[in-house]
C-alpha cells in the first residue's frame, strides 16, 4: 500500500559542480530503475537547478527535494526561498523541521507547521522531521516528545492524498554520530507516529503516509529498519554523499 522511500539529505555539502557530478553518478548507479522504491535527492539550494538538469538529461529515476523553504510567497525576506521558486525549478519534495534547523536556527514547531502548509498549497511534498534529543530518550520520554511534535507540526493540515505527506523520525542522538537506533527503537516511535496520525487524520490516511527512519542509516543496516511494520524507508545524510552507497540503500529497500 505504501511505496518505500529512500531520501538523501546532502546537507551543506557539494558545490554546484560537485553536486552535478554526484547526481550523474547516482543516475548511472540507478540506471536500471528503482522498482517500487521512491527515491528523493535533497541538495543544497544552489545545487537544485543543476541536479534538476541532470534528472532531465539522464531521465534519472529520482525526484528532487529542497532542504528548506520559507512560508511567504515573495518579498523582503533576505536569504529565504519561496515555495514557487522550488516548483519552478522542478523540486517536488522539501525537508522541513530537520533537527539541525531546529537546533542551530531556532525553528519552532509553529514555523514547521507554516512551512508544511505553504508547501502543500504549492503541491510540494513535505518531508517533515521530528525526533528527540539524548536527554529526552534517557528520561524515557521520547514517545511523548515526538507525539507532541507531530501534533504541533501537522495542526490544521489537510491531507487529501497521504502519499503527498512524509514524516521522518530522526532521533537527534543518532544523526551523524554513527550511533544508530535499533530497528525496535525505530518501530516503537514510528508506530506511535502512525497512531497519532490516525487519531488526527483517520486510519486510512495514516496508513498511506510514509514514515521514514533517519540517523546513521547505511547500506548495511537499512534492511533491518525496513523489516519493521511502521518504517517505510530512510532519510539518509552521510551515506547519501556517495552514489554507490546511496544506490546500495535503494537496492536494499
Ligand atoms: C540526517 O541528517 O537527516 C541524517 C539522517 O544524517 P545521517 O544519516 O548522517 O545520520
Amino acid at each position: 500500500m505504501r511505496n518505500r522511500m529512500i531520501a538523501g539529505n546532502w546537507k551543506m555539502n557539494e558545490t554546484y559542480t560537485e553536486g552535478v557530478v554526484l547526481a550523474q553518478g547516482l543516475a548511472k548507479e540507478l540506471a536500471d530503475g528503482t522498482g517500487d522504491v521512491d527515491v528523493v535527492v535533497c541538495p543544497p539550494a544552489v545545487d537544485l537547478k543543476g541536479v534538476a538538469e541532470v534528472i532531465e538529461q539522464e531521465n534519472a529515476p529520482f525526484a528532487l527535494g529542497a532542504q528548506n523553504v520559507y512560508w511567504e510567497e515573495s518579498g523582503a525576506f533576505t536569504g529565504e526561498t519561496a515555495p514557487n521558486m522550488l516548483t519552478n525549478i522542478g523540486a517536488t519534495y522539501c525537508i522541513i523541521g530537520h533537527s539541525e534547523r531546529r537546533g542551530y536556527f531556532g525553528e519552532t514547531d509553529e514555523d514547521i507547521n507554516k512551512k508544511a502548509k505553504a508547501l502543500m498549497a504549492h503541491g510540494i511534498v513535505p518531508i517533515s522531521c521530528c525526533g528527540e534529543p539524548l536527554e529526552v530518550r534517557e528520561a524515557g520520554k521520547h514517545v511523548e516528545f515526538v507525539v507532541d511534535q507531530i501534533k504541533k507540526d501537522t495542526e490544521g493540515l489537510e491531507i487529501t492524498d497521504p502519499s503527498k505527506f512524509v514524516v521522518a523520525y530522526e532521533p537527534i542522538w543518532a544523526i551523524g554520530t554513527g550511533k544508530t537506533a535499533t530497528a525496535d527503537d525505530a518501530q516503537e516511535v514510528c508506530g506511535a507516529i502512525r497512531k497519532t496520525l490516525a487519531d488526527i487524520f483517520g486510519k486510512e490516511t495514516a496508513d498511506g503516509i510514509r514514515v521514514l527512519y533517519g540517523g546513521s542509516a547505511k547500506p548495511n543496516n537499512v534492511a533491518g529498519f525496513l523489516e519493521k511494520e511502521d518504517v517505510d524507508g530512510a532519510l539518509v545524510g552521510g551515506a547519501s554523499l556517495k552514489a554507490d552507497s546511496f544506490a546500495a540503500m535503494v537496492k536494499a529497500a
